[in-house]
């Protein structure tokens, strides 16, 4: 692209009565890198949001709810994105292969959550337990009730209508001779039974005001680099294709990583394996712990090395001969469809350069990423996020100038590197999380992060090192859980306000 898109056209909104509204005219005006947006307000954009997942569901309802027109892609056939469990997995157990057939869930069967519901919900659409003997009424409930929250909150809000299913976005770019918009250009499965390349799919090419891209992170594997391991003879996978223990019975498994995936697989397959070992980079290198609760698991500290006999030395001097690894080692952010001219680029999985997380300096507010921090409550982040973005689009919310947006970030990434955060912790918010939402929740006019949440989050997190096995089903914390259903009561009303950026 040359330079920076200009500005979206301004577009007259007329409405229908319970429908969308409509843009009826373009024009494109000024370029964005000269000067902040300063936008009339209730500017409807026509938006195109990539992702059908939590992030992409609320994107699309505070974009509708701000008088946007949105479109929806998604390629799967149904919403929820990462809470559509899929019993498949990827035919490459690594995840290496550019070319394999991709599964975007990486959950397992087992799987619950690992936040209580009443923390893990939308602030404004609570998860709360359903008088409905069908559903799963836990507090740490199982993945499908995620999945189900999230479908009645697409039904409720009316996001369905507007989602294209099995319709993948393959390119997103600034039309060419910088008139100011973007080009999506997506495919939609007509066919499952794809034998040749481009047979099976219809083509669309189409031109949007903003692109909003809501597309996940937790389905490109990171793998861990281990010396020796291209002759070691044992079987690899990424957490990404494990489902259940099956196929791991009397085996050595070594999990690489400490992340909440390890801790939950370590343990179901300790259930069923000759030994586990798991293997974390943040323990003292002679760390050799047994279990508690466990005479077949033991911490470790990194591993050194592998070699051709199948033996698997760790930097605490132990020695293991393993059957398989499973690397526990996270995710690569992936924008396959992005083409920005090498303005926003991935490095050392730092999405770079962003304004707060969302929007990349020179093409703001016409590009925007949703969802991008992790160690964070996700679906209240991805709804002040989208809340942001949305007003931003409509001209409600003003952007600093693209020099004090570069300043900022500029800053930001002095500070990790002041502080020794390495590039590839630039979005993870760990201790700021709330501190964030709450910078995003003044920039939109709306109530911060609710203190019984901050506070049954930390209690939760407290509880998990505490007793990893049981956490889910044992709490002390009720008290948080009555001031939160009493904070709920306001949601349960249909006639409340929408938006909290026109109260
Ligand atoms: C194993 C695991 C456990 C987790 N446990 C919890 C938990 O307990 N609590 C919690 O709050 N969070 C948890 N999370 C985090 C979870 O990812 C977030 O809660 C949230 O679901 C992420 O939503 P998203 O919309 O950003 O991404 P996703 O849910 O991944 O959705 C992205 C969507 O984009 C679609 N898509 C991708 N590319 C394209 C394209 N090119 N064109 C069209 N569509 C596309 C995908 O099909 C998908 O539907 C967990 C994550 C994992 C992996």
């Amino acid at each position: 692209m040359d330079g920076e898109p200009a500005d979206a056209s301004i577009s007259q909104v007329s409405r229908k009565p319970n429908s969308l509204p409509l843009v009826t005219a373009t024009a494109p005006t000024k370029h964005l890198s000269m000067s902040p947006p300063l936008l009339p307000p209730t500017i409807s954009r026509h938006v195109a949001v990539i992702g059908a997942g939590a992030a992409g569901l609320v994107a699309a309802r505070e974009l509708r709810r701000e008088g946007h027109d949105v479109v929806v892609f998604e390629r799967d056939d149904q919403v929820g994105g990462t809470w559509v469990y899929n019993p498949r997995v990827e035919p490459d157990p690594l995840g290496l292969d550019p070319s394999r057939r991709i599964i975007h869930s990486s959950l397992y069967r087992s799987l619950r959550t690992n936040l209580p519901r009443e923390v893990m919900g939308f602030k404004d659409y609570p998860f709360i337990a359903k008088n409905d003997k069908k559903r799963d009424q836990r507090r740490f409930p199982g993945h499908r009730e995620v999945l189900l929250y999230l479908q009645d909150f697409a039904r409720e809000f009316g996001i369905d209508e507007i989602v294209r299913f099995d319709t993948e976005v393959v390119h997103v770019g600034p039309v060419k001779d910088n008139i100011g918009k973007w080009i999506v250009r997506s495919r939609r499965k007509i066919c499952d039974d794809v034998r040749e390349a481009g047979f099976g799919f219809d083509f669309e090419e189409e031109i949007y005001d903003a692109v909003v891209i809501c597309n996940g992170h937790y389905t490109e594997p990171r793998i861990a680099q281990i010396p020796g391991i291209s002759s070691w003879p044992g079987k690899q996978m990424h957490s990404h294709n494990y489902r259940t223990p099956e196929g791991l019975q009397d085996q050595v498994a070594i999990l690489i990583g400490s992340s909440a995936s390890s801790v939950d697989l370590s343990r179901e397959i300790a259930g069923v394996a000759k030994e586990v070992h798991v293997t974390s980079r943040s323990v003292a290198d002679e760390t050799f712990q047994e279990q508690p609760g466990f005479d077949n698991m033991w911490l470790h500290s990194m591993i050194e090395s592998a070699h051709d006999d199948g033996s698997v030395v760790f930097r605490n001097g132990r020695v293991v001969v393993a059957d398989i690894i499973i690397h526990c080692t996270g995710y690569k952010y992936h924008f396959p469809f992005l083409d920005t001219n090498g303005i926003v680029t991935v490095d050392e999985n730092r999405v770079a350069p962003l304004y707060k997380q969302v929007f990349p300096l020179v093409l703001a507010p016409w590009l925007s990423f949703v969802g991008l921090p992790w160690k964070v409550v996700p679906f209240p982040m991805f709804e002040l996020q989208t809340k942001w973005i949305a007003g931003v689009l409509s001209g409600h919310i003003a952007l600093p100038s693209p020099e004090e947006m570069m300043e900022d970030v500029k800053a930001f990434y002095l500070t990790l590197e002041a502080s020794n955060i390495p590039k590839h912790h630039t979005h993870n918010l760990g201790g700021s999380q709330f501190e964030y939402d709450n910078w995003l929740a003044s920039q939109c006019g709306c109530p911060g992060i609710e203190e019984w949440r901050k506070q049954m989050y930390h209690a939760a997190s407290k509880s998990k090192l505490l007793r990893p096995e049981t956490y889910r089903d044992e709490w002390d914390d009720d008290d948080l859980v009555l001031e939160a259903y009493a904070d709920f009561i306001k949601y349960t009303s249909k006639s409340q306000s929408n938006s909290c950026i026109s109260q």
